[in-house]
């Protein structure tokens, strides 16, 4: 058990001030994490939305995939939101043929899926692990999960503008979204991960 976890937000590009300050709000000391020596220093890694062609472009460019990579063979507790949810998929559709994942969920992942820019949209998702009331979700160029393989849990579901979809994933430590909970001042699933990071698996 880790009674008081530091938690890293990937900190390259997306929306990265905003998961600090939803950590910090559900109680836990966070730090921007740019590279390896402070991806080391961590308990756990929050992957922020943002875009995840570029995030991964980036970590890759600035040494840090294969460290990322490391960091999830050895168990660290991860959460992606959106591009996070991409990014920690080990396998992504509709990505750009470029695009490496850090990977580490066992899961496809459907880039883009909800639509462009113009089909971004707000839910009330019930997501039994937090709790009532049910999370309002905003999806932005939002992906699914497609399917999920064995172990991986479905945290949360919506029926939304495309059907009935999965939105919310753990396996073990890893935790992703397709919505963005740091937006919305609603902090109950980065407290679901500090929990995560607190206790393991
Ligand atoms: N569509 C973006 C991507 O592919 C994700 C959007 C988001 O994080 N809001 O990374």
């Amino acid at each position: 058990m880790v009674t008081d976890p530091t938690i890293g937000v990937l900190a390259l590009q997306g929306d990265v001030r905003e998961h600090l300050t939803a950590l910090r709000a559900a109680g836990v000391t966070a730090v921007p994490v740019k590279d390896a020596a402070a991806l080391a220093a961590v308990d756990g890694l929050v992957i922020p939305g943002g875009e995840s062609t570029t995030i991964s472009m980036l970590a890759i460019r600035w040494g840090l995939m294969a460290p990322l990579r490391q960091a999830v063979a050895d168990g660290m507790p991860m959460y992606g939101s959106c591009a996070g949810m991409i990014l920690l998929a080990d396998t992504i559709l509709d990505g750009r043929a470029d695009q490496q994942p850090i990977g580490g969920l066992d899961m496809v992942v459907r880039r883009n899926a909800f639509g462009r820019q113009v089909d971004s949209f707000e839910a009330d998702v019930p997501f039994p692990a937090i709790g009532e009331p049910p999370i309002r979700a905003v999806f932005i160029r939002a992906p699914w999960v497609e399917s999920i393989g064995v172990g991986v849990e479905v945290l949360a579901r919506v029926d939304g503008p495309r059907g009935d979809r999965i939105v919310a994933v753990r396996s073990g430590s890893l935790m992703a979204t397709s919505f963005h909970p740091e937006l919305t001042g609603d902090h109950r699933v980065h407290a679901l991960f500090a929990d995560v990071v607190r206790h393991g698996a």
